[in-house]
């Protein structure tokens, strides 16, 4: 990224109008792990803050293979050719652990790719200034300001991930395939518990049966749980990214989810509770890190958690006999 090439100011307003290579920039900027970047990027987000707020945020979640970038090429598609601006942000926590990626190294989205209206996002490599989740809300800011209405956040399915993305979107959306027929019983019932929407995919040829099948299993189960958001019956659906068969309905379900959430006047609500949960775990991160890199505490760590694990200091004494420390 050539930094000197624009203002900040200049680039906002770009954003803004809708340029897709300045949105890429400024996102390249908020993902930055330099602190001057980091702090240039922080500059813009203020300037777009009051462009914010205008789109409805779409998780997608999903086992690897489960048909989540398929899904959202075919719907995103879709929603373009209605005239909507469609923008894609994928979180993959395997390169906040390895730094690979399960997500970018495929060729995705190639369709959707080429609609103008479309604008797509690998996920964000981990490293410091906040981590993954950080990137990734910040971005979707961003794009809210740069006018697009409905962001996909693709996120692959391992538990405590869908956890994080549901606190960052207005509506969940589990992506699941049909098995040997005991879907249902390896299913985590706490991800379930997350989705406003669950979507059977590859619903076609051979599998089309099983995948209705499947999807009244799913139904039958949604009737049990806690739904997600206030007011709101979770139901399934099937759907073939290959045919479209489905497609329309599912488009037609959010929109309906969307409108719940603005009568009910959750929509604010939710945005609220979203913004308050991200200024709480920042928070919570950035006192643990620098508790960590504190000098005293890195230095005497070492010593205290052999007392504590040799029986000679009980757990609660040293945490208090570190934090005094660590208030020095
Ligand atoms: P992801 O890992 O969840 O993003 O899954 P992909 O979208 O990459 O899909 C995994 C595989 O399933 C690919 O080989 C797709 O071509 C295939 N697939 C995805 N959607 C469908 C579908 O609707 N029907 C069929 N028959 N295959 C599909």
């Amino acid at each position: 990224l050539r930094r000197d090439d624009f203002s900040i100011e200049q680039m906002a307003e770009l954003i803004r109008k809708g340029s897709r290579v300045h949105l890429a920039k400024g996102i390249t900027l908020i993902e930055s792990n330099r602190l001057e970047d980091f702090h240039k990027g922080q500059e813009l987000l203020k300037l777009l803050m009051p462009y914010t707020g205008r789109s409805i945020r779409i998780g997608i979640t999903g086992v690897p293979g489960a048909g989540k970038s398929t899904f959202i090429e075919k719907l995103g598609t879709y929603l373009c050719q209605m005239g909507k601006k469609v923008a894609v942000l994928a979180i993959d926590p395997s390169s906040t652990v390895t730094h690979g990626s399960i997500l970018g190294d495929k060729t995705r989205m190639e369709q959707l790719s080429k609609e103008p209206n479309a604008f797509i996002r690998p996920s964000p490599s981990a490293g410091t200034l906040g981590g993954v989740h950080r990137k990734t809300r910040e971005s979707i800011l961003l794009c809210e300001a740069a006018g697009y209405e409905i962001i996909f956040v693709e996120t692959v399915g391992v538990g405590q991930n869908e956890v994080h993305v549901r606190t960052m979107v207005d509506m969940f959306l589990l992506l699941t395939i049909t098995g040997a027929g005991d879907e249902l019983q390896g299913i985590k019932k706490g991800i379930v518990e997350l989705a406003d929407g669950v979507i059977v995919t590859k619903a076609d040829g051979e599998n089309r049966k099983l995948a209705i099948k499947t999807k009244n299993e799913y139904n039958q189960f949604l009737k049990f749980i806690r739904p997600n958001t206030d007011l709101w019956e979770p139901k399934a659906f099937t759907c073939s990214s290959l045919t479209g068969e489905g497609i329309e309905e599912i488009w037609a379900f959010i929109e309906q989810f969307n409108h719940h959430l603005q009568e009910n006047h959750l929509f604010h609500e939710q945005r609220k509770k979203q913004l308050k949960d991200w200024l709480l775990s920042s928070i919570t991160e950035r006192l643990r890190q620098s508790f960590f890199e504190h000098e005293e505490i890195k230095e005497k760590l070492p010593s205290i958690i052999e007392q504590v694990t040799e029986g000679e200091v009980p757990v609660s004494t040293a945490v208090e006999k570190m934090l005094s420390l660590y208030r020095k």
